[in-house]
């Protein structure tokens, strides 16, 4: 008798600690405030411990201290999900409920996707930025305007595990900021998630697009109004002022595009509503941004197997099928015609009045991104090898996957038989003009044909690779996302030493 009381007794305090330990930070102190960077290494230090044989850690490389998460499917040929979060140190709530989801998982709450699903988890990219309570980085750095140039370790490292997974469905968590209503503009936005789906159109796949529209969105917004948390496809841009609203900046340099869409992934951002100040509905704000997460992750899983055969042979196409064409400028207008029109109507609430309103912003609603310049797409660039930065920059978009060198053998021949090259002989001065809000080049360079130069002084890139579309995009010189417009790069304005080869 004795014994048996004994025992029960040393088995619920073990349930208890690991009940305990096995809580997200966020749970155990209530909601009463966000998780700290070292709470989050801690508490997935302790999971470790717990359930090693689910998850794997990793930590970062030797210039970033960033968890990242692994939780390997059971089933074969699983489909395979990266979730980013805080890349914005002032939106934590995207943290948060990556917690309560490898929470669950861990404590099999969720066992069919356990089974099914190899879940890369990132809750909290921005360290710096969370534990300084700022969006950008000390230094300054934004780094969801990053992910072209890769010039933060963190960026760097989110890239190089994406690589390496190379996941079916991609999803960058952030909060867009609460419009405090006041006596000029009493208007408050009234949505609590947005979702949107790849916009630039050189990435954008017809199949994939009609999934996310005619299944994916409809079936958040089901499960959203379930769990009565308002919600819209993703919109930026004052309905007060009624400009630039759209659906995305067409910018390369965000996650959604620049690493989710531009990998081919089944690619999305997640925006929920920040608070009025930081430590503002924080149960709330988790709890929306959780529900919905999980809801676009259904949606996915229910679709898993034509995204995963979709996103194989757009990566396969993007090697051996690569496009013709390749946009360098785009920008979003009102449609000219009135059937391509979307009708935009937004909750606001009007805090003079006190009363819910909606905003019709149709007629200015910025829906059509269309081509304003495009080319042909070459066969790839040869580059000095005296540019280090430039290698470098190539070294870190290739880092985790096969090394263009071996891969490209057989263009490379095809390079030296049949084509030839142009190079860039006078660039006039940097001149910008405006696109999105980016300052974009306006000169007219002029190209002459060259002999090809020898393979000791330059490497060769080929546009024939996953990256192929992302070099031209960077490396055309009259691109709205040409490297030149950095300061990291502004050397090649004066210069540029990078030749482009098309074929005859
Ligand atoms: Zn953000």
């Amino acid at each position: 008798m004795r014994t048996i009381i004994t025992i029960f007794i040393v088995s619920l305090i073990c349930f208890e600690m690991q009940g305990q330990s096995s809580n997200p930070p966020i749970v155990s102190k209530d909601y009463k405030s966000w998780t700290t960077s070292s709470e989050l290494n801690k508490w997935l230090l302790k999971m470790v411990e717990i359930y090693s044989v689910e998850m794997r850690l990793f930590r970062g490389n030797k210039e970033v201290d960033m968890p990242v998460v692994v939780i390997p499917a059971v089933q074969d040929n699983p489909m395979s999900v990266m979730i980013i979060a805080e890349q914005h140190g002032d939106e934590p709530s995207g943290m948060e409920s990556c917690n309560l989801l490898i929470s669950e998982l861990l404590n099999g709450e969720l066992p069919t996707w356990t089974d099914s699903i190899e879940w890369i988890i990132v809750p909290m990219v921005n360290a710096d930025g969370h534990d300084n309570k700022s969006r950008k980085k000390e230094n300054g750095a934004d780094l969801n305007r990053d992910h072209l140039i890769l010039s933060q370790p963190e960026t760097r490292y989110v890239h190089y595990m994406y690589n390496r997974y190379m996941p079916d469905v991609f999803i960058d968590m952030h909060e867009y900021p609460f419009e405090s209503g006041t006596a000029e503009q009493p208007l408050e936005k009234r949505i609590q998630q947005q979702i949107g789906c790849v916009t630039n159109l050189n990435l954008i796949d017809a199949e994939l697009d009609a999934v996310a529209h005619q299944f994916v969105l409809p079936h958040v917004a089901q499960a959203m109004a379930k769990s009565k948390v308002s919600f819209s496809e993703y919109i930026i841009g004052s309905g007060q002022t009624g400009q630039n609203v759209r659906q995305s900046t067409v910018d390369i340099d965000d996650a959604r595009q620049g690493i989710g869409a531009m990998g081919r992934s089944f690619s999305f951002i997640m925006e929920g509503l920040n608070g009025k100040n930081r430590n503002d509905s924080i149960y709330y704000r988790t709890q929306a941004q959780f529900k919905c997460l999980i809801s676009l992750t259904e949606a996915c899983y229910l679709k898993s197997e034509i995204i995963k055969k979709r996103v194989q042979e757009n990566r396969d196409n993007a090697i051996f099928n690569a496009p013709s064409k390749v946009s360098i400028q785009m920008d979003h207008f009102v449609p000219k015609d009135s059937y391509k029109e979307l009708s935009l109507k937004v909750p606001y609430h009007n805090i003079k009045s006190d009363r819910d309103t909606i905003l019709d912003l149709t007629s200015v609603y910025l829906s059509d991104v269309r081509t304003i310049k495009s080319l042909e797409l070459p066969i790839g660039y040869w580059i000095s090898k005296k540019d280090d930065r430039l290698l470098d920059w190539i070294q870190a978009h290739e880092a985790g996957i096969f090394p263009f060198s071996n891969a490209n053998k057989k263009i490379e021949k095809e390079v030296s038989d049949n084509s030839f090259l142009e190079c860039i002989v006078a660039l006039p001065e940097w001149q910008t003009m405006k696109l999105e809000g980016m300052s974009v080049p306006s000169w007219k360079p002029e190209w002459i044909e060259m002999k090809m130069p020898s393979t000791k002084d330059y490497i060769f890139i080929s546009t024939q690779t996953l990256n192929g579309l992302r070099w031209s995009m960077a490396l055309e010189p009259e691109s709205m996302f040409s490297l030149a417009r950095y300061p990291e790069f502004e050397y090649l304005r004066y210069q540029y030493p990078i030749l482009r080869v098309t074929s005859r």
